[in-house]
This record gives structure tokens, sequence and C-alpha cells, in this order.
């Protein structure tokens, strides 16, 4: 994509003028602008990557706190399972930067001024940009279970962002003794990875199975219904029968509070439950970065236009992948992937003079039952004509149920896991 001169010289002296104005010490910028992108998630990463192959003259800077080790939740599951390794996870940023060009700074972004079009780092250092890219992820709401909090997570894991977490839950997994209690605390909608909680619950049963067949699993969920959940229940009947629980709002699942030092936990009709592991997964909203920087609407999560994936509340800040409200788009990796297509592409006809397009994209998510059975749920979006995403009619659907599937499903899981990796950071 070439710009024409007299576009090129819009930008130029438009990214002049704002150094002026802001007095910081601007990096030096491509000739068609600079995009800064903050998180190198699912999201940040693929909008980073795209938007230097659709124009190579954008300057692309991404910014994540925790470039050295970013592990996918994707497949996190399988470590808990015991089918994988938490090394299978994790990421390399090299390709972004070696293949693609793409700058990478590993630090925590503090503040953004929308006004100034400036981004605040934790080290002190301030950057500026013609467009802002966010998708940082979920920020998980400890104090909406009384008891819980990021220090109690240590003991009661939420092993819901990839990591030390993970391993944790692991670890308690396997010290626990034959004859034990697995509890789950799900959380509410929405959240991200729907059927993520019903996976777990499946894989660990796979792995209790075949360790400590006496073990128990109950999910207590404040939800009446859950993703897949008529595969999901053929799925845990058929392969563990009798050992998953799951405890619905009309039978007293919904927690109120968790206790660490008792292993207990309460429910809202004030039962108390007594577990050997208690998985913890609290409410979330949007990361931290787009609540504290006035992005978010009441409930915690992003308003975009959802042609752009342009904030609502701020010009030239695009937020994507968990933290946005994308309609019925789920909030998985595949999704912050496609609205990172989408808003990559829009900030580079942005950046061109250009009209945004008109998206049509998709999302498939796929979830194991057992080390070798997988079922899936895909959904194809478009716009209507008020710019709102919906599901196109007719699109989409679940997988076969009785199992049909589920060997085949296993293998286009791993398929689908490779080839997203590869596509977002390859
Ligand atoms: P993330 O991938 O979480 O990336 C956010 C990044 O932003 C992080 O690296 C963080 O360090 C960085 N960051 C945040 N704030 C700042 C800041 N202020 N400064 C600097 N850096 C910052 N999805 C699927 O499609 N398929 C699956 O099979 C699937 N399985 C899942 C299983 C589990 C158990 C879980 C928990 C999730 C699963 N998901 C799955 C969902 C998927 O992980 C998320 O939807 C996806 O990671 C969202 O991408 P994101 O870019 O919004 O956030």
């Amino acid at each position: 994509m070439t710009l024409s001169r007299r576009s090129f010289l819009k930008l130029a002296g438009a990214s002049a003028a704002l150094g002026a104005l802001t007095g910081c010490a601007m990096e030096p910028r491509g000739a068609g602008g600079h995009v800064v992108v903050v998180g190198g998630g699912f999201g940040g990463a693929a909008a980073a990557k795209y938007i230097r192959r659709l124009d190579p003259s954008i300057k692309v800077t991404l910014i994540d706190a925790n470039l050295s080790n970013y592990y996918t939740c994707p497949f996190s599951n399988l470590v808990l399972g015991g089918q994988m390794e938490m090394k299978d996870l994790k990421v390399s940023f090299d390709a972004l930067r070696d293949k693609h060009g793409v700058q990478l700074i590993e630090d925590h972004v503090d503040g953004i001024d929308a006004d100034k079009r400036t981004v605040k780092l934790k080290s002190g250092k301030t950057l500026g940009y013609d467009k802002l890219v966010l998708s940082p992820g979920i920020e998980l709401s400890y104090e909406k279970i009384a008891g819980y909090s990021k220090d109690v997570a240590e003991k009661l894991p939420h092993a819901w962002k990839a990591g030390a977490q993970t391993t944790l839950l692991r670890k308690q997994l396997e010290a626990m003794k034959d004859g034990g209690t697995f509890v789950m605390v799900a959380p509410p909608n929405p959240y991200r990875c729907p059927p993520g909680p019903y996976e777990r619950a499946a894989v660990v049963a796979d792995y209790l199975k075949k360790h400590k067949p006496k073990s128990k699993i109950i999910i207590l969920d404040p939800k009446d219904k859950f993703s897949k959940q008529g595969l999901f229940m053929e799925a845990w009947e058929t392969l563990y029968p009798g050992m998953i629980d799951w405890v619905g709002p009309d039978r007293g699942g919904v927690v109120t509070a968790v206790d660490a030092g008792s292993m207990t936990v309460t429910t809202k009709d004030g039962d108390k439950i007594k577990a050997d592991v208690i998985n913890v997964i609290p409410p979330m909203q949007a990361g931290k970065i787009v609540t504290a920087s006035g992005l978010a609407d009441d409930k915690g999560w992003a308003p975009v236009n959802q042609r752009t994936f342009e904030s609502s509340k701020a010009k030239n800040v695009y937020v994507i992948g968990d933290s946005c409200i994308a309609g019925p788009v789920p909030k998985s990796g595949y999704g912050a992937n496609s609205e990172a297509k989408i808003a990559a592409a829009s900030i580079v006809n942005a950046l061109n003079g250009a009209e945004p397009g008109d998206p049509k994209f998709v999302n498939t998510c796929y979830s194991y039952v057992s080390a070798q059975d997988a079922i899936s749920v895909a959904g194809v979006y478009e716009l209507d004509a008020e710019n709102k995403i919906i599901e196109v009619k007719g699109s989409g659907g679940v997988s076969a149920k009785e199992g049909k599937n589920w060997k085949a499903e296993a293998i286009f899981a791993k398929g689908w896991y490779e080839g997203i990796r590869q596509d977002t950071w390859g």
C-alpha cells in the first residue's frame, strides 16, 4: 500500500504538530504513522503483525509487561489434565520483531492521555502515537467474592491467566488424595472463554478417573445455562459417570464467600461445602488500563464502534479482545485475533485516508472432553444495518451429539491451536 504525497504530508504535519503540542520526546515514527499496541496476547500481537503486513510504512510499537513469559490460556486446561506441559504454551515474540519489524518494549503501561495521544510507561518513558490499540485481556474482580483476593489466589488458584497459577492448580490436583473433592467456582457472564470452566472439569475428571477414581468434582455456577451445555453434560456422563456434579443457581450454585483456612465455600443459601482443592474463577472485567482510562461502561467492558473497534469513548483508541464489547462474539483467543484484523485494516485505512471495510469474520472454540476427545462451537459474524455485530443466520453451530466426531475434533483442535499461534505470533 502506498501513500499519496498529499496524504503523506498531511500525516507528517499532524505528527510534527503533535510532538510540538505534547512537548514530549517523540520516537522516530514511520512514514505512514505510528501505532502503539498495548498487550501482546491474541489480540495485540495479531493487530501489530497485520498492521505491518498491510502497510510496512507504519511504525508499530508493541508494549507488554510480560513479553518474556506469555503463556497461552488455550490448551492450559490440558496442563491441568496432565496432557501438556507449560513449556508447550509459551510464546516467542521474535518473529514479530525479526520478520515483521514490530518494535517490542517490555514494560507496563500505567496511563493513557487520549487528548495528547500519549501513553506513559512504568519505566517513566512517554510514547506518542497516531493510533493506539488496547488488548490488555481481563482484570479479575477478586473482591466480588468475600474472602478472595490476589493473595488468597495463591492457595485457591483461579488459573484463568495461564502461568504460575496453572502450575499451582496442577500441583494441588497431583497432591489431592483419592476420594478428594475438587470444587470449582464458575464465573457469571460475561467472561473470558465461555466453555473454559466446563472443559476444565472434563480434563480434570479424565486425570482423576485414571489416578484418583474415588474423587468428585463439584461445579458451583451462578448461571442457569452455559456454552455447549448439552454436549458437555453428555460427555461427562458418558466418560465419567457420576463424577461431575454441576450445581446451577436453582440448586444453590451461587457462591458468596470462600475461606482458604477451613477450605470451605459458602453459597448464597448459606450452605458450606468443604473441599480439598478449590478453583475460584471470579467475575471479571476489562483490563485495568481500559477501566482506569475511562474507556469502559458501568459494567466494566469497553464499548466500541463494531465496524472499526475504535473506542466509543476516545478517538484514535481501539479496544479489541476480551476487554471490548463485540456483541455475540465470545471472549476468546480466536475472537481477539479476528477483531485484531478488523482493527488493523481500519487503522491502515484511516491512516491512508480510506473508509473502513465491511467485516465478516468467524470464531470457533474447541474444548477437550478427555485427552483424545473434543467438541466445538463455531459462529460466523457480520454487521447489521446499525453497525452492530450479529451472527449470520444459519451459520455456525455445535458438534454432533453422541460423541460422533470427538476423536476427529480433537485432531482439528490441535490443528487450530498450531494455526492460530502461527497466525498471531509467527
Ligand atoms: P491476552 O491474551 O490475555 O493478552 C493481554 C496481554 O496484555 C497480556 O500479555 C498482558 O501482560 C498485557 N497487558 C495487560 N495490561 C497491560 C498494561 N497495562 N501494560 C502492558 N501490558 C499489559 N480462546 C480460544 O479461542 N480458544 C480456546 O481454546 C481457549 N481456551 C481457553 C482456556 C482457558 C482456561 C482460558 C482461561 C482462556 C481460554 N481462551 C480460549 C480465551 C483466550 O485466552 C482469551 O480470550 C485471549 O487470551 C484474549 O486475548 P487478549 O489479547 O484480549 O488478552
